[in-house]
């Protein structure tokens, strides 16, 4: 199977800002922030979608979903929501098919369209990208 751009971040062949990695999962800041602090939770196993876990993969990936949230939570107080987001097939908005959670911390008034379909990339810097994983890292 073609590695897909999940795979090569976990691999480190493509730089990512990671908050979290253990032996079965790696979390790493969204390259378009919907919001800051925008995570993925990507499963280092290659699994395309939720259709395909067996109990072993599910138990390995999806208890860190908790672990995640609280992280993100504890590493702004302005925080005060977050939509956790699992999108299955291209016709749900899965575009990179590799299982994947998305943490999306809302913010007052922070005028989301959810889910979000805008590409904030060009909105940061290497800097901006770095604080808010740092802040996100040091919680765990
Ligand atoms: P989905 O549309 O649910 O498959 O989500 C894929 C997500 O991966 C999108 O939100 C992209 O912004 C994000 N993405 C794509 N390439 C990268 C990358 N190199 N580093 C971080 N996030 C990425």
């Amino acid at each position: 199977m073609a590695e897909d751009i999940f795979d090569k971040i976990i691999e480190g062949k493509i730089p990512s800002y990671k908050v979290y990695e253990d032996d079965d999962v790696l979390a790493f800041l969204d390259i378009s922030q919907a919001t800051p602090g925008h995570t993925l939770l990507v499963s280092k196993k290659h699994i395309d979608n939720i259709y395909d876990y067996d109990d072993e993969s599910a138990k390995k990936v999806l208890t860190k979903i908790p672990i995640i949230a609280r992280a993100i939570r504890k590493s702004n107080p302005k925080i005060i929501g977050l939509n956790i987001l699992n999108n299955n097939g291209q016709a749900a908005g899965q575009s990179v098919i590799h299982t994947h959670w998305h943490f999306i911390p809302r913010y007052q008034d922070d005028k989301l369209d959810f889910p979000p379909t805008v590409d904030n990339s060009d909105k940061y810097d290497e800097e901006k990208y770095r604080k808010i994983a740092e802040s996100i890292k040091k919680q765990f």
